[in-house]
């Protein structure tokens, strides 16, 4: 994790160690991309409320595995929101599940989904497995095997709320993945507190309708100079990111699914510098597997590195 950051006289800024009270954290249970990385597991957001119950934003490579690292609880999983169908992003869904029922959740997974291929992987992710594959595995009084209960919406540029209850509110937009449809980016809001997950996209009116005065800003982000001209017609260069959470009066950005695939602090800190060239004055953060925030106080938040 790489941070830079221009803090106001007398803000305080934390490494490891004690985090301040924040109703709402969040953790990055996957910064990585298709790239094979031992560090970095394929893209996962949770965000987790003051009494342990989380939603987590798409669900790739190694994903489950890191919220059980991170001590995440399976059973107050209350939704996963999937952005778009990229293997990176949904491909340890099933595992997800499978590992949720094995632990005694006695309901289906519930996932959120843009309608079309997304949410068809989402609704047919365990339809491989036979009945006889999960002999044994369950807990006394949950269902036979485990289950995914996919909601499918229709995206708009329009923020739309797709989750609302027990104090959580999600709301997905559109963005501009490429040929990818459809893709989206979810604003999720607890708390008198928003925190932004683009997913994968460059720069459009979805992800600035949703980021618009965020607390926290994640979004994917690709060094311009080390990138093509095709890989940077689907994504976010991280000069444009730090222009939109500039524009949008973010709180504070996190950078994750770093492409070319950093290797080490220097190279974490060319994406913030780059980002930093795109106007933003307040807290940019490149961000690793496991680092944990604490969202809502501008300038002066906590982070806690794996
Ligand atoms: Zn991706």
């Amino acid at each position: 994790m790489c941070t830079d950051s221009v803090q106001p006289p007398g803000a305080e800024e934390t490494g490891t160690g004690a985090c301040h009270t924040s109703p709402v954290e969040v953790c990055f249970l996957g910064t990585g991309t298709p790239s094979p990385d031992p560090l970095r597991c394929g893209s996962g957001v949770a965000v987790i409320s003051r009494d342990a119950s989380w939603v987590l934003v798409d669900c790739g490579r190694g994903v489950t595995h890191r919220a059980l690292e991170a001590g995440l609880d399976l059973g107050s999983l209350i939704a996963v929101l999937l952005t778009h169908h990229h293997s990176d992003h949904v491909s340890d869904l099933a595992t997800l599940a499978i590992t949720r029922f094995v632990a005694g959740a006695p309901s289906a997974l519930r996932v959120v989904a843009p309608a079309g291929p997304c949410r068809r992987f989402a609704e047919t992710c365990l339809d491989g497995f036979e009945d006889q594959a999960f002999y044994s595995q369950r807990t006394a009084g949950v269902s036979e095997r485990p289950a995914v209960g996919a909601q499918g919406f229709v995206p708009s540029i329009a923020p739309a709320r797709v989750l609302g209850e027990g104090g959580w509110v999600v709301l997905s937009a559109q963005v501009d993945h490429g040929p990818i449809e459809s893709a989206t980016g979810y604003r999720i809001e607890l708390d008198g507190l928003a925190v932004a997950v683009s997913g994968d996209t460059v720069v459009c009116d979805g992800i600035r309708n949703l980021a618009s005065g965020v607390d926290l800003l994640v979004h994917e982000a690709l060094l311009s100079e080390r990138s093509s001209a095709e890989a940077l017609a689907w994504n976010a260069s991280a000069c444009s990111v730090g222009s939109l959470a500039n524009d949008a009066q973010v709180g504070q950005l996190a950078l994750t699914h770093l492409l070319p695939t950093p290797r080490g602090e220097g190279e974490e800190r060319l994406f913030v510098e780059e980002a930093r060239s795109g106007g933003f004055t307040g807290r940019i953060d490149a961000v690793s597997d496991l680092d944990r925030m604490s969202v809502g106080v501008r300038g002066n938040h906590n982070l806690r590195r794996r």
